[in-house]
């Protein structure tokens, strides 16, 4: 395992704002410095400062000099302080009018310095806290997982986005895994999924959680079905109670459950083009025809949430008739499983465990709307999670664009977590460059979303951004953007004599810098 593992990200430094409420609480961001405006009038050069900006962090210490870390031993327990006493989840003391410090952390996280730009903003810890008692917000935050920064996922809060990490029983190891997480949260993955099959998964994902400055989910059957040597038959609810208390203990922090699969409904999915996509849907739906039974995840979803409650672990409601292709979208297996999970938030909220909703998957353009209504409707403003949708299957290779497209949308159109798809999409498990690009596309398709909901200070960094590009501040237009070592390579490859124009549309072509020549001449007519 790495010594001192570290993230850098230039020109730019670790800054924390504090709580009121709670003044101990230290909420990381990151400044990006900026360089100033150079202009020339009569002659003289007059130089303006450009203020800089602040962006939200998902890279935890990893990006603070002063912590160090040891992959090994983990990182720092930011929460640990804040556990003894706690007798419930974030919905039972939001339900009871309590203001956790989680719900103060997400308030400062989200508005970050939006007062100081004078933009007013809803979200304060008062709301933060209305939300999760609605039910509309989720903050998952296991007790055992300490190292974790509290995030929010909720319509009225920044659309977020997940990836998926893990091993498979063909590839990949447990250091490629840890260092894969860690790269996640540098590139602005708010959570990640441990989806490791094959050997080592209890190890593999301790390695995860204790390194993880963003909450972690898993999808426990996965485990489950390990432990009775992938023999559908031989799973049992004891079997899976106990892999979910295993993990609870370790401090997973989200489990996705596919308790929405009913034996009445399995049918509607085996007349699709794509059948069954989900690993999970397909295994407890075949369970359900081995035995002719119920889901044990269904007959037995008070006992999984009174165990979820304990830890104050959020359930994601799995959505295990998806469907995979754009033919089998919006179908009566979807939705059919779609009232059951409607059913199950209102139990889960019974019992103060917090919940969300999976869906979809692939689906075009023209049929998202109607998820994001329907998922409203029957599930009672629960926030949703999707993996993508795929607008379109005749993309392979390039299926994180496809999905990005219709992540753009339904993140707009109200949904609160994005999953976040790679080029290896159908194709292989995803690299390190995978990753990367999936995340990249995805937090495109988040902040797009962002914009065009109208979240309170969405379009500083693209202001910024602009200014710099359109003021040939070429290394501040690089640090603001998502991915500055790329933009950076990208633009020296290709402008070895850097001025101000580039190689797009060449010196006499340069639009910006004719603009500029034309207030020049404007200002000295005048
Ligand atoms: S050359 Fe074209 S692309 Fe490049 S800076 Fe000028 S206007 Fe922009």
């Amino acid at each position: 395992m790495k010594q001192n593992f570290k993230i850098n990200y230039p020109n730019s430094e670790k800054v924390y704002i504090s709580g009121t409420l709670f003044p101990d609480i230290k909420v990381g961001m990151r400044r990006v410095s900026l360089m100033p405006t150079v202009t020339v009038h009569e002659g003289r050069k007059i130089t303006t400062a450009n203020a800089p900006v602040l962006v939200y962090d998902t890279s935890g210490p990893y990006s603070d000099p002063n912590i160090r870390i040891n992959l090994a031993n983990g990182l720092p327990k930011l929460r640990q302080d804040w556990m003894p006493g706690r007798k419930g989840t974030q919905h039972y003391y939001a339900r009871h009018g309590i203001i956790t410090p989680e719900m103060e952390y997400v308030a400062i996280r989200e508005n970050m310095d939006n007062a100081a730009h004078g933009i007013t903003s809803y979200i304060t810890p008062e709301f933060v806290r209305q939300e999760v008692a609605a039910g509309r917000a989720v903050i998952p935050c296991n007790h055992r997982h300490p190292e974790a920064e509290p995030m929010i996922i909720g319509n009225r809060f920044r659309v977020k986005i997940n990836t998926n990490i893990g091993n498979s029983a063909l590839s990949s190891n447990l250091e490629e895994e840890v260092e894969k997480a860690v790269w996640s949260c540098k590139w602005g993955g708010d959570t990640l999924m441990d989806l490791s099959t094959g050997q080592h998964i209890h190890e593999t994902r301790e390695h995860i959680l204790r390194n993880s400055p963003v909450p972690v989910g898993t999808v426990p059957l996965y485990q489950a079905f390990e432990k009775v040597n992938e023999k559908i038959r031989d799973l049992s609810w004891e079997v899976y109670r106990d892999t979910l208390l295993e993990q609870c203990e370790q401090g997973v922090d989200y489990f996705t459950i596919h308790c929405g699969i009913r034996e009445k409904n399995v049918h509607y999915a085996l007349n699709r083009l794509t059948g069954m996509v989900s690993r999970g849907g397909s295994i407890i739906s075949s369970w359900c025809d081995i035995h002719h039974e119920e889901s044990f995840l269904y007959t037995h979803f008070d006992d999984i949430c009174d165990i979820c409650r304990q830890y104050d672990v959020a359930i994601s409601l799995g959505d295990g008739l998806r469907p995979g292709s754009i033919h089998d979208a919006n179908d009566q297996a979807q939705f059919a499983e779609l009232d059951t999970m409607g059913e199950l938030v209102q139990r889960a909220w019974d019992k103060d465990v917090q919940v969300f909703i999976e869906g979809p998957g692939h689906v075009p353009m023209h049929k998202i709307r109607e998820n994001v209504e329907r998922e409203k409707e029957k599930c009672h403003q629960a926030p949703f999670y999707t993996l993508g949708p795929l607008v379109t299957d005749i993309a392979p290779g390039y299926d994180h664009i496809t999905s990005a497209i219709g992540a753009a949308m339904i993140g707009w159109m109200g949904t609160s977590m994005l999953c976040y798809v790679t080029p290896k999409e159908h194709l292989a498990l995803p690299d390190l460059e995978d990753v990367r690009n999936g995340i990249i596309a995805y937090k495109i398709a988040a902040h797009a979303a962002d914009i065009a909901k109208g979240f309170p200070g969405a379009s500083i960094r693209d202001d910024a951004l602009s200014k710099a590009r359109y003021d040939f501040r070429w290394i501040d237009q690089f640090n603001l953007s998502l991915d500055p070592e790329r933009a950076r390579a990208i633009y020296e490859a290709a402008n070895p004599h850097q001025g101000q124009f580039c190689t797009m549309c060449g010196p006499n072509f340069c639009a910006a810098r004719i603009s500029h020549g034309l207030c020049q001449e404007r200002e000295e007519k005048h």
